[in-house]
């Protein structure tokens, strides 16, 4: 049985059953036959599934969000805002992918009367294995492409996230999508392992990179695609030519939402020295604001965490800093009583020997840094195992692209920091992972190409 506990009182809000070796089998070969019909359904009816999910989603939404915070504790307004933007995702694979499926002509010689033509056809089942932090959008960065191209998904949410997933397969039945196409699949690790017995032709997963390795390295004799959304340690560098207060509320926010659960957080700030006490003055009193409190209440920006552990993690990142000798200006250790509460907390005077500027926080844990110039920060923004984003705040715009492009990172950001674009793909180097989704690669994912050589009978 799977317990489904509320991260916000700890209570349990209920027993599902976890799906069993034998059960994850047949739901393959469900799978299987139904992706067959399905490849070969034109292209318009599978439009026509997408948009009354879409439809149902948006009538909905309110639901939707409210079951994501009971389980996963994301302030109610996030979890809306999660629900929401998942339908401007929807929104850009309606509108690009039928031309990604098209077929090209590349060459045609009358002389010869050789063609070359393209074509493109989907993967077959694939296995979409899924974090708890974003489970709508994580979720639907695959899911929607691969069934617009004609795959089938056997959807494992995480065990932390598995309302939402149940919910979103309830969706695709009442949206009329065919029996067997999109699958959840209930349980943790063990059963996102059968899963990957399966003889499935494309794996997308998301979560830490300890997870992902073990992922490509079982499934790395077999040759189907494989793509890893990864863990990140995501740096931001604040120069001194600034409005400092813009840039300051700018970031905390993006270390802070989603109490810092976002693979995209900033989880360092590098400082010039000319501004440093300003801008940890203006960080810190903005912190201040950020009201803590019940995730379903109007007007709390930190819910709790979603994984209990987490909380021993961020201490112990905490302890090793100040050993080392950093600052901890606010919070520092987890709150007394019920719910997985972990206040703001920030580190000052960190350097490159603590953990909590090497290793993936995930929580509401920042360390800013002094650095005395450009080449430091760069030096400093670079060092790290991950690379998924990274951002500078300047005025100046040859100097912030000069930096953006010596960054080793999948996305950049001028001004700005923890964003996502339906329209730009999403992919990370290093430890934050392999392949890309979102934008037009993030359809090609989802597909093979076939090549024709056609030369007319002489
Ligand atoms: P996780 O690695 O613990 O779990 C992810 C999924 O893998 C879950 O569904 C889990 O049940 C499953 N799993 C665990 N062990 C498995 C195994 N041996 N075989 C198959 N499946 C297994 O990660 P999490 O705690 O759910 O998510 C947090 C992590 O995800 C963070 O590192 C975060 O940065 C990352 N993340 C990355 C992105 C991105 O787009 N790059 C987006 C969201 C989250």
């Amino acid at each position: 049985m799977l317990e489904v506990v509320n991260p916000a009182n700890e209570t349990v809000i209920t027993r599902l059953e976890a799906d069993q070796k034998q059960a994850v089998s047949q739901k393959f070969a469900a799978a299987k036959v139904a992706q067959q019909v399905w490849r070969a359904v034109p292209y318009a009816e599978r439009v026509r599934v997408v948009e009354r999910f879409r439809k149902l989603l948006a009538e909905c939404s309110e639901e939707s969000a409210q079951i994501l915070t009971s389980e996963v504790g994301k302030p109610l307004a996030q979890a809306r805002n999660e629900v929401n933007g998942t339908l401007a995702r929807i929104d850009f694979f309606l509108s690009e992918t039928s031309a990604r499926l098209r077929d090209q002509v590349v060459q045609h010689d009358a002389a010869t009367g050789m063609t070359e033509r393209i074509s493109q056809e989907p993967l077959g089942v694939i296995a979409n294995i899924s974090a708890w932090n974003y489970p709508y959008f994580v979720g639907s960065n695959v899911f929607i492409p691969a069934l617009l191209t004609g795959n089938a998904v056997l959807y494992k949410p995480s065990e932390f996230a598995t309302l939402t997933g149940r919910h979103i397969e309830k969706l695709w039945h009442d949206a009329g999508l065919p029996s067997g196409l999109f699958q959840c699949l209930v349980g943790g690790g063990e059963v996102g392992g059968w899963l990957l017995d399966q003889p499935v032709e494309g794996v997308f997963f998301t979560g830490s990179y300890a997870t992902g390795k073990k992922i490509i390295e079982k499934v790395a004799g077999r040759m189907v695609r494989v793509q890893l959304e990864l863990g990140g340690k995501d740096p931001v560098y604040i120069r001194p030519d600034v409005n400092v207060k813009v840039a300051a509320e700018s970031t905390a926010d993006g270390a802070f939402y989603n109490a810092g659960q976002s693979c995209c957080a900033v989880e360092r700030i590098y400082v010039h020295q000319d501004i440093y006490d300003q801008f940890v003055e203006h960080f810190v009193a903005f912190t201040r604001t950020l009201k803590s409190g019940n995730p379903t209440e109007e007007g709390v920006y930190f819910g709790p965490l979603a994984r209990k552990a987490q909380l021993s993690v961020l201490e112990e990142q905490v302890r090793d800093a100040v050993k080392k000798g950093a600052k901890l200006l606010l919070g520092g250790e987890r709150q007394a009583g019920k719910g997985a509460y972990f206040p703001a907390t920030v580190l000052t005077n960190v350097d490159h020997t603590m953990a909590v500027m090497r290793e993936e926080s995930f929580g509401p844990v920042i360390g800013i840094q002094k650095v005395r110039d450009d080449a430091e920060a760069l030096q400093l923004m670079n060092d790290t195992e991950y690379g998924l984003t990274a951002g500078v705040y300047t005025r100046d715009a040859a100097t912030a692209t000069s930096l953006m492009n010596q960054l080793n990172a999948g996305s950049v950001y001028w001004n700005c920091c923890d964003r996502v674009s339906p329209r730009l793909p999403w992919s990370g180097r290093g430890h934050s992972g392999v392949g890309s989704t979102l934008s037009i690669l993030g359809i090609d994912a989802f597909l093979k190409p076939k090549a024709w050589h056609l030369r007319l009978p002489s």
